[in-house]
């Protein structure tokens, strides 16, 4: 790969560093991983849309949309170029990720015209919040085993069932869920995705709360909820491609390096605690796990890398998504240790007197939750070894049977 801008892209690198400069918040240094851990409520919701519309207005959000629909018009490296001035600030952009990341392209790739009308200007400018209705309780890693059904009422599609694990399905106006239409087609089939506006009646948002305290998702139950036929999304039938659409944009956001970690927070954080009540900067164990996390954080720099010369020759990204997922999460976790680690008993104080005042417990207690979200950890070594490694496939034996014969929907 040509590691070097583009004149055309070195052009857009300068303009979207001047605008951040401008209008843009730094993020303080000891504050830790960010993005998606630090989860951000309804009460944030104000200032998040405040701050989408600028990004509207400058044309640095939707940087890969088509200009018709609001977008720029621009070029995935563009977008990335845009990722990687952002991150140094702290953007209080992250409760539209499932709008701009997984809906957005997905409508673009699958909507009718009408429906991209509808719906992509009101995303970009942060009008509409959008979640993501996918897992179940007996359906994540095998998603296409859901069970909520749809039956066809005249003009409505009425569904029935539940989903869960939903991030911000308790401020979200909108949601993307396939659903089961046909469960006598074989489970891959059989499926529809449809746009749900989440304040029809019949849908019931119940917040679940994890260990960090926050309550970053939720339960959704649907009980007899009328979605308009002209909310679906794709073919009948043919969700599970659209489905895809958005898994894959899904893998390229969590392993496109968003998530960036600068290992100089932790330096900074050893430091601080040796002025403190430790030596951490100079402990040798420390030190050595510094360097790890330092060349952990080099080589997902690297396979970022793979996936970028893909997207610059116009390709789609292979497995190496997977492979960064994978190398993220184990990361996440050696980061949360070591911080801890480095705080000695303060690490135990959640609001404590630590340097970091809490954010790099929060870190630590959000880090294993990296591990499941968008696809296990034993699901991203699957895809390795089957698609990197060409092992044989994980038997299915109910894949080409209907549905409905072993299971009920
Ligand atoms: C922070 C967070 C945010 C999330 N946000 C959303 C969201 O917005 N919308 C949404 O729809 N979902 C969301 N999810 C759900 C997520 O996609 C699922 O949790 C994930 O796909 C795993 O599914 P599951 O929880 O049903 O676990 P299961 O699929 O039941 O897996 C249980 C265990 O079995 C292992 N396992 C399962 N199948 C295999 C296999 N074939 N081979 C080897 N091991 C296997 C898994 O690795 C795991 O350890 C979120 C999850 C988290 C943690």
């Amino acid at each position: 790969m040509d590691f070097e801008d583009s004149p055309a892209e070195a052009a857009f690198r300068k303009e979207a560093r001047a605008w951040l400069g401008r209008n843009a918040p730094l993020a303080a240094r000891t504050d830790g991983p960010r993005a998606m851990f630090t989860s951000r409520g309804a009460a944030d919701l104000p200032e998040a849309r405040r701050f989408q519309q600028l990004l509207a207005d400058a044309r640095l959000t939707a940087i890969t949309w088509p200009k018709e629909y609001g977008g720029r018009g621009g070029t995935v490296l563009e977008q990335v170029i845009f990722e990687e001035e952002a991150a140094p600030y702290d953007l209080p952009t992250s409760i539209f990720m499932v709008g701009m990341g997984l809906a957005g392209p997905t409508i673009i790739a699958h909507g009718t015209g009408e429906q991209k009308r509808r719906f992509l200007g009101p995303m970009l400018r942060g009008e509409e919040v959008w979640c993501q209705l996918f897992s179940e309780p007996g359906a994540g890693s095998d998603l296409a085993g859901m069970r909520t059904r749809a039956v066809r009422d005249g003009d409505t599609w009425v569904v029935s069932g539940q989903k869960v694990w939903n991030s911000g399905a308790q401020y979200s106006g909108w949601g993307i869920m396939p659903v089961r239409t046909d469960p006598d087609q074989p489970k891959h089939r059989g499926i529809s995705y449809f746009l749900v506006d989440m304040g029809t009646p019949g849908i019931d948002v119940r917040p679940l709360r994890q260990m960090t305290g926050d309550a970053h998702f939720c339960e959704v139950f649907l009980d007899e909820v009328p979605i308009p036929a002209e909310n679906l999304l794709g073919e009948l039938n043919g969700g599970w491609a659209v489905t895809q659409t958005t898994l894959m944009n899904e893998r390229m956001m969590i392993g496109g390096g968003g998530m960036g970690i600068d290992p100089a927070w932790l330096i900074e954080l050893a430091r601080g605690m040796s002025r403190g009540t430790g030596a951490a900067s100079t402990d040798p164990l420390v030190r050595q796990q510094l360097a790890d996390v330092y060349i952990r954080v080099e080589l997902i720099r690297y396979l970022r890398f793979r996936t970028l010369t893909a997207l610059g020759r116009g390709e789609v990204p292979g497995p190496e998504g997977s492979i960064i997922k994978l190398a993220m999460g184990q990361l996440l976790k050696r980061v949360g240790d070591l911080s801890l680690g480095i705080q000695g008993p303060n690490g135990a104080m959640l609001n404590g007197s630590a340097p970091a005042g809490g954010a790099w417990q929060l870190s630590f207690l959000a880090s294993p939750s990296i591990r499941i979200a968008g696809g296990s950890d034993e699901i991203q070594r699957n895809i390795i070894g089957e698609r990197v490694l060409g092992l044989p496939r994980e038997p299915d034996p109910n894949r080409q049977l209907p549905f409905a014969q072993y299971a009920s929907a």
